[in-house]
């Protein structure tokens, strides 16, 4: 007799750049507003503080550097937005982790897409609801390969890009970043105790704009390469 009354899921593995073995992923969390910009066209002031969302670890579409990935257009909205993210992984965790501690919790960095249903976001905010069915649908979180803190250094700057259809809409710096990585595990960590395996989407800069079935968006962020992912 089977364990389980139903075969579990598989455990969502990302592939690390020089590696055989795969990142396992436990828990995705999201960082909100966190360049000011961006917040500013959200229409707040970009001084508030950032706040935290999860997507669920199999709404993570994983794409292959060097080739395009598919997601298909969600259900129930008319507005879905590209956010291009920085993602940082998680090699260790712990509770109330220090912000100079911070950074030796890293295990490496992917490019990600935060994508959104806008319109169903904007209705969840204005009812006061919680954001899921605005941020953690199927197929929400396409990413790209790990690329692990010990070929990449530390990242604390770097050109963030996006573009769809060979159109550049975003165009920032990490430097921008209202928390800073290691203050975003810090503040976390004060919330949740992270755990190896668990990624942050570190936020967007502003140019956040809508995509159709056929769009095509790269993303880039300095030295990491760029993700390629379709709409269909
Ligand atoms: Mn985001």
């Amino acid at each position: 007799m089977s364990e389980y009354v139903f075969t579990p899921p598989a455990v969502v593995g990302l592939p690390v750049v020089g590696s055989q073995a795969k990142f396992a992923v436990r828990h995705v969390y999201c960082v909100g507003r966190n360049y000011v910009e961006h917040a500013k066209e959200m229409g707040f002031t970009g001084r508030e503080e950032p706040f935290f969302f999860s997507k669920p670890a199999d709404a993570l579409v994983y794409v292959a550097s060097g080739t395009q990935g598919d997601i298909h257009y969600p259900p129930k909205t008319s507005n879905l937005h590209y956010e291009m993210e920085l993602v940082v992984a998680l090699g260790k965790g712990g509770r109330d982790i220090p912000v100079e501690k911070a950074n030796e919790c890293i295990f490496g960095y992917a490019l990600g897409l935060d994508m959104t249903r806008r319109d169903l976001q904007g209705e969840c905010k204005k009812l006061g609801r919680p954001w899921e069915v605005g941020k953690a649908f199927d197929e929400s979180g396409p990413i790209g390969p790990i690329h692990p803190v010990d070929k990449t250094g530390v990242i604390d700057q770097g050109a963030i890009t996006l573009a769809v259809n060979g159109q550049m809409k975003q165009n920032s710096n990490l430097d921008k970043l209202i928390w800073s990585i290691p203050e975003s595990i810090s503040f976390l960590s004060s919330l949740f105790e992270l755990k190896a395996g668990d990624l942050i989407f570190t936020g967007t800069p502003e140019g956040v704009g809508p995509v159709v079935a056929g769009d095509q968006m790269v993303g880039t962020f300095d030295g990491l390469g760029e993700l390629k992912v379709r709409v269909v």
